[in-house]
């Protein structure tokens, strides 16, 4: 007989995990960073017609030290990086970063030496949303799928071994010379 068959009805059992990914996926709070026309998109993702408030996501921040999710909406220029960057590491932990637009994924249509060629050269990026620009509902998707990373994050010694294991699995779909491949085994 299990622990839950003892217990009254209406007690529901979880763990430690499943609650803090709960906590935290619904408490996600965005820094403002709309930087070019994705941004457009952006706020009307906020407003009452796509209405970002029933992800519990309406309270867009303007310290990134009450930000925990950076939407980097538009092509990021050469100047504004370090800038995009410096923002980053003022975001609390843990933080996550979407991609939003073919500009901040990978440059886009600009490829040309003002435009860094996809801002994960500046960040690490968790969602990279494709379309110039994307429209409100491929955002929230995006959302509702970044909600899922967080929901299933590992904490603490599960997460060093996550984090393990996909680099290990990494590694091995790298096309690797046989000597380097036993190293990145061992
Ligand atoms: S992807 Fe399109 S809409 Fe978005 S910033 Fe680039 S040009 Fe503008």
């Amino acid at each position: 007989m299990g622990l839950e068959e003892k217990l009254p009805s209406g007690i529901l059992l979880t763990s430690v995990e499943k609650l803090a990914g709960y906590a935290r996926k619904s408490s996600v709070w965005p820094a403002t960073f709309g930087l070019a026309c994705c941004a457009i998109e952006l706020m009307a993702t906020g407003g009452p017609r796509h209405d970002l408030a029933r992800f519990g996501m309406e309270r867009a921040s303007n310290t990134p030290r009450q930000a925990d999710l950076m939407i980097v909406a538009g092509r990021v220029s050469q100047k504004m990086a370090p800038v995009l960057r410096q923002i980053y590491d003022q975001m609390s932990e843990p933080k996550w970063v979407i991609s939003m637009g073919v500009c901040a994924s990978s440059g886009g249509m600009f490829n040309n030496y003002a435009i860094v060629q996809g801002v994960d050269h500046i960040v690490p990026v968790d969602i990279y949303l494709p379309g110039c620009p994307p429209r409100p509902e491929m955002l929230l998707d995006a959302i509702v799928k970044l909600h899922d990373k967080i929901q299933n994050m590992k904490l603490g010694a599960n997460r060093e071994r996550q984090i393990t294991e996909l680099e290990q699995a990494r590694l091995r779909r790298l096309p690797l010379l046989p000597h380097l491949r036993a190293e990145a085994e061992q």
